[in-house]
């Protein structure tokens, strides 16, 4: 049998700094998703992986989505998710039948309701919203960047850097 596919569902949070690091996961993002993008001017660099088919754009439909509002009310979040919250969730449940599916938010509700939904997570800072910082790194020569050049290129080899949350002091 086949290896099965594996997923990695972003949300808008997940992507205002750029395409977090893969790991070999295909990247899902909602409608939803690329509307708040544009909507912040975060749009360019994800628009061209879209329109290259890298990044694939998934429209859940009406049961997955009725299936989210129902974990959302069992574990009391409902009113804190937005639409765009309960199409991202529900498109990581609708590729949950495909593949191995990871959801990347930093929302506390949204983690909450895909733990219930029986989705992974992970965020890089659960219980600390929007207060990422990144480290860049080369993963072709393994240089670091605290400030990364513009373009987001290894300066030493030519290799498109990636990112990683900063370690803050607090290990898990
Ligand atoms: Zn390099």
């Amino acid at each position: 049998m086949a290896t099965r596919p594996r997923f990695l569902v972003l949300d808008t949070s997940a992507l205002e700094g750029g395409v977090p690091e893969l790991h070999g996961a295909r990247p899902v993002v909602t409608p939803g998703v690329l509307r708040e993008l544009e909507r912040r001017g975060r749009l360019a660099s994800l628009e061209p992986l879209v329109e290259g088919g890298m990044v694939e754009v998934l429209e859940p439909g009406n049961d997955v989505l009725k299936e989210v509002l129902a974990a959302a009310a069992s574990v009391g979040d409902e009113l804190r998710l937005s639409p765009v919250d309960v199409e991202v969730l529900a498109a990581a449940l609708d590729l949950s039948s495909r593949g191995d599916v990871q959801l990347l938010t930093d929302d506390i509700s949204m983690q909450n309701v895909a733990m219930r939904l029986g989705i992974r997570v992970t965020g890089p800072i659960v219980g600390r919203r929007r207060e990422v910082h990144w480290m860049y790194y080369c993963p072709g020569c393994g240089a670091s960047f605290d400030s990364p050049p513009a373009d987001l290129i290894c300066p030493v080899c030519g290799t498109a850097l990636r990112r990683k949350p900063r370690g803050r002091g607090s290990k898990r």
